[in-house]
């Protein structure tokens, strides 16, 4: 009996030592650190993944959550328009040399006899300015030098503006009709083959509107190329710009027409439309540029389009032009690409040959590179400072 007692006493013992020392290992068992997170752990990045905002606001009290500091809206902020040829002015560099220094050297000489003015004459042609135009503007400045006679470099300067100005056309109305009408946003188509700048163009445009206070609907109805619809939505996001868009090698004018019922219903200022411009056959491109017009006009009238030409293809990219023309009623032209030749002379000579105004040029790749054309600045551009002749 007691044997039984001893052993049933030491069971227990034995049961108490057992438990006593799980307690105590489990009492000293090192908890897990509570891991806060930080900005650079992915929980902390989750928090800022919404839509980047101006401002974050302020958490609980006892959050321990470390926040991103308040990221600025990555919307961008475009440069005004107005006075940008000024100051894009020395994009203008080549043409400068080749034609507005060239002229001033030549008419600069003690004497301009016969042999100089054919070099005035080969000047001008050498940049683009076409034979009719060249003619015109030589015989305006023969009769200058003539008969009012140029007594110094700054009178020079003074007649050569002027005269440049005169075939650049001062009475041209280069505004952009991109107001909205009571009931719809304007319409603006820009048409042109591709290569030349079109889609860049529309971007570049969105951010001339915006920065002038506009909001903007752009659409994609450039299907054909396959990044096209893309290049404009990064253009216009930057903005702040929504673009429709739709399949790859969808139908141009559906775009186009539900572009127009985007910018009604979110009662936008402008809408941008961006077209195919392949030349396989012209009547392929005449169907679709027609019904383009012809679809989005169920809302209201085109207030413009906007031919999109590269001024570096000179005189040849006037044959392409006046196939568009023949095909759509263009209401002003887009030289882009001025910042790459030497031949200012095109913006004479594409007025001239088509009877439609310049409205805008392409003075570089960046996206405040896109300036109203005024033909003053033009002009000064090309003469450059006398001070540097
Ligand atoms: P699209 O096919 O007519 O839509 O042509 P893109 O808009 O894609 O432009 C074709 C190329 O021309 C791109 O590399 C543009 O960056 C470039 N480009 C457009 N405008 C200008 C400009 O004014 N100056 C220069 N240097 N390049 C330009």
């Amino acid at each position: 009996m007691i044997e039984i007692l001893v052993v049933v006493g030491l069971i227990l013992l034995l049961t108490v030592l057992a438990a006593a020392g799980l307690m105590s290992r489990g009492g000293s068992r090192v908890r897990p650190p509570l891991v806060r997170p930080t900005a650079t752990t992915p929980a902390a990045a989750a928090t800022t993944d919404a839509p980047v905002l101006t401002e974050v606001q302020e958490g609980p009290v006892g959050d321990q959550v470390q926040r991103q500091p308040a990221l600025i809206s990555d919307v961008d902020v475009p440069e005004p328009s107005a006075g940008r040829l000024t100051r894009l002015r020395s994009r203008l560099a080549q043409s400068q040399t080749t034609m507005g220094r060239g002229l001033f050297t030549l008419l600069s000489r003690d004497t301009v006899d016969e042999a100089t003015w054919e070099e005035v004459e080969e000047t001008l042609l050498t940049s683009d300015m076409g034979l009719a135009a060249t003619n015109e503007l030589v015989a305006r400045l023969r009769t200058r030098v003539r008969v009012d006679g140029i007594k110094d470099v700054a009178e020079l300067r003074a007649v050569l503006r002027e005269e440049l100005v005169t075939s650049i056309g001062r009475d041209a109305d280069r505004t952009l009709k991109t107001l909205p009408h009571a009931d719809r946003p304007a319409v603006v188509l820009v048409v042109g083959v591709n290569g030349t700048g079109k889609t860049t163009t529309c971007g570049k445009l969105a951010r001339v509107l915006v920065a002038d206070g506009r909001s903007v609907v752009l659409g994609a109805a450039d299907t054909f190329r396959a990044a096209a619809a893309d290049q404009l939505q990064t253009w216009g996001a930057r903005v702040g710009a929504e673009t429709v868009r739709g399949p790859e090698g969808g139908d141009p004018a559906s775009i186009a027409f539900e572009t127009v019922k985007k910018g009604i219903e979110v009662k936008a200022d402008t809408v941008l439309i961006d077209t195919a411009g392949r030349l396989h056959t012209k009547s392929g491109l005449m169907d679709e540029l027609g019904k383009v017009k012809r679809v989005v006009e169920k809302h209201g009238p085109v207030d413009e389009t906007l031919l999109v030409l590269d001024a570096t293809t000179g005189q040849n990219g006037l044959v392409q032009a006046r196939m568009f023309t023949e095909l759509v009623e263009v209401t002003g032209i887009v030289l882009t690409k001025m910042d790459g030749t030497a031949k200012g002379g095109i913006v004479v000579a594409v007025q001239r040959e088509l009877g439609i105004p310049v409205k805008l040029i392409g003075l570089g790749e960046g996206p405040d590179d896109l300036a109203p054309f005024e033909p003053e600045a033009f002009a000064d551009a090309l003469l450059g400072d006398e001070a540097v002749l």
